[in-house]
């Protein structure tokens, strides 16, 4: 196994080996772009050393040789006392992570070798303490633990005791008294001195990143943006160069686009004389990327040039990090950027126009989750509230709650069950559990490539940076006289950066508001809907599979109908049996004979036939699949402990309640040790004789009174829970009976076929099918029954750990597990198939809206997936992208 590459060997399709920055390192180099010259250590060398400790067989060899050329080819030696090579040892993963993993750099130096760095730089001192500094910093951190505030603490006192403000003001005997204050932090907690041997600090450092990979904040940020854990980071060891020489030296971050909203022009953030992190850190306030065509016109012109090339290369918008050294310009990044949701949607529509890409390609570039963000509310601000303050719109959303100031004090408020805004001056990895667990982040210091907002954008959180007005303290932060303090609760807007006290009230978004047809894409001047539209059409052209939805009621129907639903895949009728028509179903339950059961089953008809009709007429023309009831009836009387308390505390009185004893004895005789598994769907209706037989005769009836208005009805009756073809067959020549009864020459056409959401029942799909005119994958229960885990129960009691332990890298319930439950779907569609060719398959369960499990309902050969209203549209793009895909789309 070859463990290093030379950027030379590398290219941009090799990020599963060499990470993205790596990767994108060889393909700038190849590309002849100025990349310091480096190598990169694989994501395999970091697998191996993860699995076995320490030790990669054959690694130190390879990176001598690597390094050896290296060192020729910058004619220095790494950490030569005369005149060193300094080299950066940074982290890189497949994905970006951005700042969870380590990075040093300055590798090399020590107390011999400052003194050639200083030579170097034309004897500049100041620099070369400033760069042992943070390499004593850096690698005590990263490598050995090292506290980092008790560095801060020095670097705190040091400029206070001078007198001074901004770490430049220090100078090179301050910062030589400072890397002697900080070697003594670093014995303090390492128990050795910082080790002088330049190789040996370069092989901790390419080992503590490695080791990186599983730092805690790293798991998390994995768990929530679905990477996996077994892949690894890449180690890139790059010659340095520096923007800390002084005034025509900087360091910098560029967009080819406005990552916000997808707009061409001059996008990014220059800092002058200043090293590596600082820019991104938002430490000290920047300078826009357009003030440095001032500052350097001849770098500026080139960088210009080379975002173009870049673009033109990657058909994309590119994200890069440089840094000018001496008014040289090099390249320390670049990679596909990451953007907001409305940017994505409007990018891809731009290249389209601008001939980069086609419409099948811009649809793999935009995702159903990013469709789902744009669908949250917007601020509402008729009422022209006035701003507390302004700050830079990060991360788009409208977002309040209670302001916190502390992460740990975020994920209390959330698990409170209330909205919190995390207000930090900066935010670092740390902050990232506080950062997930608050509707929205607010920051006084930092630009849109900080922390706070790079990391926001990838989680589609609401972000408000840079509001420097901003004072904030520990537990309150004053604008000017203004004071707000824990707990108050503030409104942010993280499009126009604006930040008000108060909760602002919300609308809709333009996007659902398209959805709902109130906006024309072609009048409304706004290249966001255009661009909505322009894709989801092109998805609508190109997906094979139908959508539907899950609706009961006949504004949810023509809601989901608006957006684009292709009927109604899952009518969950028990809905029909709560408010006040509880009662009715209570007289069902406790009915002693024939006739008041027959009497309460009579009564709950004609309201049955009225929601159904009312169901069809929306949606008119469309199928429409009524489930028949399907939870045990016991979750229509009253709970047990209650009424049991009320019963004894009236016996206590001395009282008779007759009623209330009648529903005790009922809900006893009802009680079930486990309900889910119990008597619910097709048992209820083998047990209880009239209740299916009341449900069918009320589809059957409302879909001939549609059919009297000149309507077309197209109802699917589905029977839940079965798991043996008898169960079916039995249901099935009993309501045959009644519709035939019912439909009489209307012409009306009502199919029957079952859920498939019991093991058996996908296992024996082949006989089942001789019953069923159509499959419907209930992929709730089928994950309930498949697993062995009770969904009301687990997600909330253990599922944390099992995310933890790496068991699925998400819950089984929000997407399908593709090798077990998935399995047994694939199955059930075969052999289902295979009975009756003509057979209809869909799915109605939660994963019917869930974008990896739409793809794979595609590929397993669905009809439709059946989701909520909200998630139609979501669907709909899924299932394009998914047909785009399958037509093994060279695109992605
Ligand atoms: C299912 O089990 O997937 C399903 C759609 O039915 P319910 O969620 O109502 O049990
Ligand atoms: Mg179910």
């Amino acid at each position: 196994m070859k463990f290093v590459y030379d950027f030379h060997e590398g290219n941009k399709d090799l990020k599963d080996l060499l990470g993205g920055k790596g990767a994108n390192l060889a393909e700038m180099t190849n590309l002849g772009l100025p990349v310091p010259p480096g190598f990169t250590i694989t994501t395999e060398a970091c697998q191996e050393f993860l699995r076995h400790g320490t030790h990669v067989p054959g690694l130190a060899a390879e990176i001598d040789e690597h390094l050896a050329a290296l060192e020729r080819k910058m004619g220095r030696r790494l950490g030569d006392p005369d005149d060193p090579l300094l080299v950066s040892v940074r982290s890189g993963a497949k994905f970006s992570m951005p700042g969870m993993m380590e990075t040093v750099l300055n590798v090399g130096l020590n107390d011999a070798s400052v003194a050639g760095l200083s030579r170097q730089a034309g004897g500049n001192d100041r620099f070369a303490w400033d760069s042992y500094r943070r390499l004593i910093q850096m690698f005590g951190k990263t490598v050995c633990d090292v506290p980092g505030d008790e560095f801060e603490d020095a670097l705190h006192e040091a400029k206070a005791a001078k007198g001074v403000k901004d770490d430049v003001q220090l100078d090179a005997d301050d910062l030589k008294a400072l890397v002697t204050a900080y070697k003594k932090v670093f014995v303090k907690h390492t128990g050795h001195d910082f080790p002088q041997d330049p190789r040996e600090q370069m092989d901790l450092a390419v080992a503590a990143v490695f080791r990186s990979w599983n730092a805690d904040r790293a798991v998390l940020y994995r768990r929530q943006e679905r990477i996996p854990a077994d892949l690894g980071t890449a180690v890139n060891v790059v010659a340095m160069v520096f923007g800390n020489l002084g005034t025509d030296s900087g360091t910098g971050v560029a967009f080819t686009r406005d990552p916000a909203s997808g707009e061409q022009g001059v996008y990014g953030d220059y800092l002058a004389n200043a090293q590596g992190e600082d820019v991104v850190a938002g430490i000290r306030n920047t300078l826009a990327l357009a003030e440095l065509e001032k500052l350097d016109k001849r770098s500026y012109d080139e960088l210009m040039r080379i975002m173009a090339t870049l673009e033109g290369h990657y058909r994309d918008l590119c994200d890069i990090e440089f840094t000018i050294e001496r008014g040289k310009l090099w390249m320390l990044q670049t990679r596909v950027g990451k953007r907001t949701a409305a940017a994505a949607f409007t990018i891809a529509a731009q290249l389209v126009d601008e001939g980069v890409i086609d419409l099948d390609e811009a649809l793999t570039r935009v995702t159903g989750s990013q469709l789902g963000q744009l669908m949250f509310p917007r601020f509402d601000l008729s009422g022209d509230p006035a701003p507390l303050t302004r700050g830079i719109g990060a991360s788009p959303g409208a977002a309040y709650g209670e302001v916190v100031f502390t992460s740990k004090r975020a994920t209390e408020v959330a698990a409170s069950g209330k909205a919190a805004i995390l207000v930090r001056r900066e935010t670092n990895p740390d902050d990232l559990p506080g950062m997930i667990a608050a509707n929205g982040i607010l920051t006084s210091r930092g630009g849109k490539t900080s922390h706070a907002a790079v990391v926001a954008r990838g989680m589609g959180k609401t972000c408000v940076c840079g509001a420097d007005e901003m004072e904030v303290g520990p537990d309150y932060f004053t604008v000017g006289a203004q004071r707000v303090d824990e707990g108050d609760v503030i409104s942010i807007d993280g499009t126009t950066g604006r930040v008000y006290l108060g909760e602002v009230p919300v609308r809709p978004s333009e996007v659902v508001q398209y959805f709902e047809g109130d906006l024309d894409p072609a009048q409304a001047n706004d290249p966001l809907v255009a661009a909505v539209h322009r894709i989801i059409t092109h998805a609508d052209e190109k997906r094979r599979l139908s959508v539907r939805t899950n609706a009961d009621t006949g504004a949810d129907a023509a809601r989901a109908r608006r957006f684009g639903a292709q009927g109604i895949g899952l009518c969950r009728t028990e809905h029909m049996f709560l408010g006040d028509r509880r009662e009715l179903v209570e007289r069902l339950i406790l009915a002693r004979t024939d006739a008041e059961r027959e009497d309460a089953l009579a009564a709950l008809q004609p309201l049955q036939r009225a929601d159904f009709l009312e169901i069809f007429r929306e949606m008119n023309g469309l199928p429409v699949t009524v489930r028949l009831i399907d939870p045990p009836l016991h979750e229509f009387l009253p709970s047990l402990e209650e009424l049991a308390v009320k019963v004894a505390v009236a016996h206590e009185h001395g009282q008779r309640v007759e009623h209330d004893e009648q529903m005790l004895a009922a809900v006893r005789r009802m009680h079930e040790q486990n309900p889910m598994l119990g008597l619910r769907g097709v048992r209820l209706g083998l047990v209880i004789p009239g209740l299916f037989a009341m449900q069918v005769r009320a589809i059957a009836e409302a879909a001939v009174a549609l059919a009297a208005e000149g309507g077309n009805p197209r109802p699917e009756i589905m029977v839940p829970l079965v798991g043996a073809v008898q169960e079916l067959e039995t249901v099935r020549a009993e309501a045959e009976k009644i519709i035939a009864d019912v439909i009489g020459d209307s012409g009306v056409e009502v199919l029957i076929g079952t859920m498939i959401e019991v093991p058996r029942a996908a296992l024996t799909a082949g006989q089942i099918a001789e019953a069923a005119e159509f499959f419907s994958f209930g992929t709730n229960d089928l994950t309930q029954m498949g697993w062995g885990f009770s969904r009301d129960d687990v997600e909330g009691a253990f599922f944390w750990r099992y995310l933890e332990l790496g068991i699925f890298g998400i819950s089984p319930f929000e997407s399908i597990d593709t090798e077990g439950v998935g399995r047994l779907v694939r199955i059930a569609a075969e052999e289902g198939r295979a009975t009756r060719p003509g057979l209809k398959l869909g799915v109605c369960g939660e994963h019917g809206g869930d974008p990896d499990s739409v793809h794979f309902f595609h590929e397993v050969g669905l009809d439709y997936v059946s989701c909520s209203p909200f998630r139609v549209p979501i669907a709909r793009l899924e299932a394009g992208r998914a047909a785009v895909e399958s037509e093994g789309s060279d695109h992605r």
